[in-house]
């Protein structure tokens, strides 16, 4: 077949695609959403018409549904009724989003506690039940009503859809799949499920150096117009076709999720795609907190679906420096979560984006507060470190850092046949330049580093 003739008909299957996902987001899916009696359809076009507001409409709208939600909070639930009984605090008489800041915050230890006191007796019934791995492994339970399940939707497609993979763009996904084997009858109906949201699963846990081929493959063979995909998998496939020069099919954009994208990480994605990588952060307690645009400079806030603050260790509210996250759900009246404590540290600035995109910025999601490690004459080293170090030995394979006390350091090791002595010489040598002669480096080689169990490949653990 000639060149031409090749590219006219990959020219007709684009024109199919965008046929198909300009029916599917007018057509398919608000018909689908009606059959269902739910309205994430018109909440997604209403989320999508508040980016042309100008900022302070969009502020004072933030400010009226968090009024809303908090008067329900001293009206139907306990554990808030309590909490806020000493403060003499009164919703009504908010007048600004930062006068949240007179409430206490939520950690994850307060909702285990308290977990009954948090969901409204009439939501009990009806609410649908989460969980999540936690950070430390130990599972951790929440819930949400139907309204607040159908926002996030609508709010994670808008967010997606500024990245330029908006509802029924043909996509491949890198993405984490239940664990255990499924029944045909689950997987047809799975596979017609994902065909008719016009993508494709691939499961990254079941990713690794024996079968990137067989991901490369599939990729070339479905031809998406975007890759949704979790950071370490997608950057280790790309690794693969960087180092073996593969020429594969090249999408228009490609958005990472579910862990932090490091800027090193960036461009060997995008070397190996030859296409955008944009950076979201959410996370299951909120879905999709904020989305970077093609600016790639900076994660825009959805701040009428959430209010998300920053603050220091006495729980100040900081901005355009390092602070804890946290978030209180706008929408989530099934179990309302106000100044959750997420675990994520980040930074907010006033800085507006050259796109035409209102909401404000997260200019950065750090490590989580966990990750840092710490030496004996106080040297903190974020987590982004150690990848920044060993990405360069091909010895190394995986790799993980756990500090259990201010004076050592345990690194766990997954080596093939390049790795010997003399590497870890050399990064032990790197290490104590930067922490100091004092702290005690142990190297283990072990056969592998078990996933958390949300699928996440934890780098370093401070147990401190
Ligand atoms: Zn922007």
């Amino acid at each position: 077949m000639s060149i031409l003739n090749e590219r006219a008909i990959n020219n007709n299957q684009i024109v199919e695609m965008d046929i198909y996902s300009s029916l599917f987001k007018s057509v398919l899916f608000p018909g689908y959403e009606r059959i269902k009696g739910r309205r994430t359809s018109s909440l997604l076009t209403a989320a999508e018409d508040r980016l042309h507001w100008p900022l302070e409409k969009i502020e004072q709208y933030q400010l009226r549904c968090l009024r809303n939600l908090l008067q329900y909070c001293h009206q139907h639930v306990p554990y808030y009724q309590q909490q806020w009984r000493a403060l003499d605090f009164n919703p009504q008489e908010l007048t600004s989003v930062a006068q949240l800041a007179q409430l206490p915050l939520l950690t994850k230890q307060d909702i285990q506690d308290n977990y009954d006191l948090l969901v409204p007796q009439d939501k009990r019934a009806s609410n649908y039940k989460k969980s999540t791995g936690g950070s430390t492994g130990r599972p951790f339970h929440f819930e949400l009503d139907k309204g607040s399940y159908e926002s996030r939707q609508a709010i994670m497609w808008r967010g997606y859809g500024w990245g330029g993979v908006g509802i029924g763009t043909r996509t491949w996904y890198l993405w984490g799949v239940e664990l255990g084997s499924q029944s045909w009858k689950a997987k047809v109906k799975d596979d017609l499920f994902h065909r008719f949201y016009h993508r494709k699963i691939a499961n990254s846990f079941a990713l690794s150096k024996d079968n990137f081929q067989q991901y490369i493959d599939q990729i070339n063979d479905y031809q998406p117009k975007a890759i949704v995909a979790y950071v370490a998998p997608l950057y280790s496939l790309a690794k693969y076709i960087n180092e073996q020069g593969i020429q594969l099919h090249q999408p228009q954009v490609i958005l990472t999720g579910a862990e932090a994208l490091l800027e090193y990480q960036r461009q060997e994605i995008q070397k190996a795609f030859r296409c955008q990588v944009l950076n979201t952060y959410g996370c299951r307690e909120f879905m999709l907190i904020g989305a970077e645009c093609s600016q790639q400079h900076g994660l825009h806030i959805n701040i009428d679906q959430l209010v998300v603050e920053t603050v220091n260790d006495q729980g100040q509210n900081l901005k355009n420096q390092v602070g804890d996250i946290v978030i209180t759900d706008l929408f989530n009246y099934g179990m309302p979560l106000v100044r959750y404590v997420n675990g994520d540290q980040g930074v907010i600035s006033q800085r507006r984006c050259q796109c035409h995109n209102p909401l404000p910025m997260l200019e950065s999601v750090n490590g989580r507060k966990l990750d840092i490690i710490r030496s004996p004459q106080g040297t903190i080293l974020p987590g982004e470190f150690f990848p920044h170090l060993l990405k360069d030995f091909r010895g190394i394979e995986r790799f993980q850092v756990r500090q259990k006390s201010l004076s050592s350091l345990d690194i766990f090791i997954v080596a093939n046949d390049q790795y010997d002595r003399a590497v870890q010489d050399t990064i032990n040598g790197h290490i104590k330049q930067v922490m100091g002669e004092q702290l005690q480096v142990a190297f283990h080689q072990v056969s592998d580093i078990p996933l958390t169990s949300t699928g996440k490949h934890r780098v370093t653990i401070s147990e401190l």
